[in-house]
């Protein structure tokens, strides 16, 4: 059972180290990001709430990711285990996810922090070229990050539950080291 938590910058490797998890764990990799942009496409609701936030760079409402997190985790398909993949992002939610977890008698094993410097990063997004992969937006979310989720590390850090992976490497190099390191994890009690 491996419950694993990726946080990072936006552009540092999260979606492609959750989705090469998800197929050497078999357990679903669960992206706020992933759910927010289908909602979006499909003009749902949530999307219709979610669109101006994504497109300046801004981080969707606290109550808003809350909600759709508390519903996967519950969800029969996160019964064997999960990646996390851009949630939590602030420290309100990193609490919410603390609350919840506690709520369904569970833990995660760890919180994987993978870094990349700033210019790599403006570089891969604006390879990938999703709608909020433009120069000022993508400067924006950097900003956001340092701002909002850096603290998460600490956050995590203290806990004794963090460990920092560089990603700044070719992403094969990178799953190796993660995958090396999850077979050894514990829960956190
Ligand atoms: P991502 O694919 O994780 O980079 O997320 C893309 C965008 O979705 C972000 O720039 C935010 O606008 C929004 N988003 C994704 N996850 C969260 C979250 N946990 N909290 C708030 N906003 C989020």
């Amino acid at each position: 059972m491996v419950r694993v938590i990726l946080v990072g910058p936006p552009g540092s490797g999260k979606g492609t180290q959750g989705e090469l998890l998800q197929a050497a764990f078999g357990i679903p990799k669960i992206s706020t990001g992933d759910i927010l942009r289908a909602a979006v496409r499909d003009e749902t609701p949530l999307g219709l709430e979610a669109k101006h936030y994504m497109e300046s760079g801004n981080l969707v409402p606290d109550s808003v990711v809350i909600g759709l997190i508390e519903e996967r985790l519950q969800s029969e398909a996160a019964s064997d285990g999960w990646i996390l993949d851009g949630f939590p992002r602030t420290i309100p939610q990193a609490e919410a996810l603390d609350a919840l977890l506690a709520k369904l008698n569970i833990s995660y094993d760890c919180v994987i922090c993978l870094d990349a410097p700033d210019e790599e990063i403006v570089q891969r997004m604006l390879a990938r070229g999703r709608d909020d992969d433009k120069e000022e937006v993508i400067r924006e979310r950097l900003k956001v990050y340092r701002d909002k989720t850096a603290p998460l590390i600490e956050f995590y850090d203290r806990k004794g539950s963090l460990q920092a992976v560089n990603g700044n490497r070719p992403p094969e190099v990178v799953s190796a080291a993660l995958k090396e390191l999850l077979q050894f994890e514990q829960p956190v009690s």
